[in-house]
């Protein structure tokens, strides 16, 4: 399918209507509406799930659980916007000695929704990333309407999932419009070049996300785009712990990079151990789980090309697996030295979408730092340590500027949907590190703030009205308050 310019003018044009009058829903409303599309998903697991395991290769045992997941998720992000915190709503009463030095006007602050958002879904999550994922359950309930650009990798349940939502929201009475899917790179472009879309949301790889990001702050009117990249997620082992739980470890580590045929966006893909440890060796003689094919084509092929890469390097060896398939490709331990990865850190350290590890081995804790240092904006970094480790506290310094999550004794790949998640970091895990694009607190990405100065009553948002007729917690003159009934 193809969609003109002219229909991506015509889709914007009725998701600026249909975003004018959800905008104006009262919270609870839209709430209930994005209840019945999770209903309406969660009925027809039988008829997606299939179409799913068949454009995907992903087992059904994964495929249901992520339909699960992603309808929990639309309803945590309606009642959780329902409930207004996102606004971050700020009241400031008219104060004639505020110790400023001038008097301070009365001043009302809330936030109101972005308006239309294009969303890219990714291809290792076609539920939970893609068309009634995060980023279209986020903006839906902070308001927005949605455009939808569906993967190539799993067209026919973008469109089956497309026409339940579609559906579901018709039937509870949402304007029409309100959210549509497109389908290539080319409608994908002109709809956030289309000077009436306010907001881009994107999980995917790093050059396509870095050239959408630029294009959205190449337009005449800039506008923020939520880039959802990539990650080597590196975990760092002390030698005290590789002395403590040597095996358990090595266990759970082979675990997390083989999940899902380590198509995740967390999988640890950098595990630095003490040399002498005898991990090394313990990995080398692990047994690694045989996988299923990978999610298409051209990431089997970008995974061979990358692990064939990393391969052929002189400080590169192959500790245990490899075999050189393409698809299902066995899954694979690199193995180098710390101080050959230091020095050629830009050619090592770097993404392996699929089954594909590389194992550092150091000889001093302190490279860990070095190695630390050098990193670039991660999802994640894991510490496999021992509470009293001399080394953690530095490191785990030098990681929280580094990584969206930190884990301590635990495995980065499975990203829990709650209220304090944070699933970004620093270019180029995302193209905006001060958000998240997993968890409630994706919400705020797609409103703005806006203060009401000197307003009559009866023209102020609810939230921000003497007699708060919206829920949402207040700040007070300077003291946090729930809101009714909170
Ligand atoms: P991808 O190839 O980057 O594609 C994502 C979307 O962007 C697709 O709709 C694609 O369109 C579109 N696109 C790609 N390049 C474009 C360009 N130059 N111009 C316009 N549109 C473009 O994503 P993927 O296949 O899902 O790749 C897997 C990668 O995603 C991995 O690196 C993984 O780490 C990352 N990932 C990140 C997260 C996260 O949360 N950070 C989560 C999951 C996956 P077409 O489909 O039409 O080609």
């Amino acid at each position: 399918m193809s969609t003109t310019s002219t229909q991506i003018d015509d889709l914007v044009a009725a998701a600026v209507a249909a975003g004018d009058e959800w905008a104006g829903y009262d919270p609870a409303g839209r709430a209930r509406v994005l209840h019945g599309v999770a209903d309406a998903l969660d009925a027809v697991g039988d008829t997606l799930v299939p179409i799913a395991q068949r454009e995907t290769n992903l087992p059904e045992g994964r495929l249901r659980g992520e339909l699960k997941r992603t309808t929990f998720q639309l309803r945590l992000l309606a009642d959780v916007a329902a409930a207004g915190e996102h606004l971050d709503v700020r009241v400031d009463h008219a104060d004639a000695d505020w110790p400023m030095g001038a008097p301070r006007p009365d001043l009302r602050r809330t936030c109101v929704p972005l308006g239309p958002v294009v969303v890219w879904g990714a291809s290792n999550f076609p539920f939970a990333f893609s068309v009634a994922g995060g980023d279209t359950a986020s903006a839906l309930a902070a308001g927005c309407p949605v455009i939808y650009k569906a993967h190539r990798g799993h067209p026919d349940l973008s469109d089956a999932t497309a026409a339940i939502v579609v559906d579901a929201l018709a039937a509870a009475g949402a304007p029409a419009g309100l959210f549509s899917v497109i389908h290539t790179q080319d409608e994908g472009r002109a709809a956030l070049t289309h000077p009436a879309v306010k907001a881009g949301a994107f999980t995917g790889g790093i050059p396509g996300g870095r050239a959408l990001f630029d294009l959205a702050q190449s337009r005449p009117e800039p506008i923020p785009f939520y880039g959802e990249l990539g990650s080597v997620n590196p975990v760092f082992v002390t030698a005290a712990a590789a002395a403590a739980r040597g095996q358990e470890i090595v266990d759970g580590f082979v675990a997390s990079f083989t999940m899902g045929q380590g198509q995740f966006c967390t999988k640890p893909g950098l595990f630095l151990v003490p040399a002498g440890s005898g991990l090394a060796a313990k990995l080398g003689a692990a047994v690694l789980p045989e996988g299923h094919r990978l999610l298409n084509p051209g990431i089997a092929d970008g995974h061979h090309e990358s692990r064939e890469e990393l391969a052929a390097r002189d400080d590169v060896s192959v500790l245990a697996g490899g075999g050189g398939e393409v698809d299902p490709p066995s899954a694979t331990l690199l193995a180098t030295a710390a101080a050959d990865l230091l020095a050629h850190f830009e050619e090592i350290f770097v993404e392996c979408f699929g089954p594909t590890a590389v194992v550092v081995e150091y000889d001093d804790e302190a490279q860990l730092l070095d190695v630390a240092r050098a990193l670039d904006g991660q999802l994640t970094a894991t510490l496999a340590a021992q509470d009293d480790d001399a080394i953690v506290g530095p490191l785990a310094n030098i990681l929280a500027r580094k990584a969206g999550r930190l884990l301590w004794n635990q495995w980065p790949t499975g990203v829990s949907v709650t209220y304090a998640q944070q699933h970004g970091g620093p270019y180029p895990a995302s193209t905006a590190s001060g958000t998240t694009s997993v968890g409630t607190a994706a919400l705020t990405r797609f409103v703005r703030p806006v203060a009401w100065q000197g307003f009559p009553q009866q023209l102020l948002p609810g939230e921000l009205r003497d007699d708060q007729t919206v829920p949402a917690p207040r700040r007070i003159d300077g003291v946090l308050q729930a809101g009714p009934g909170q």
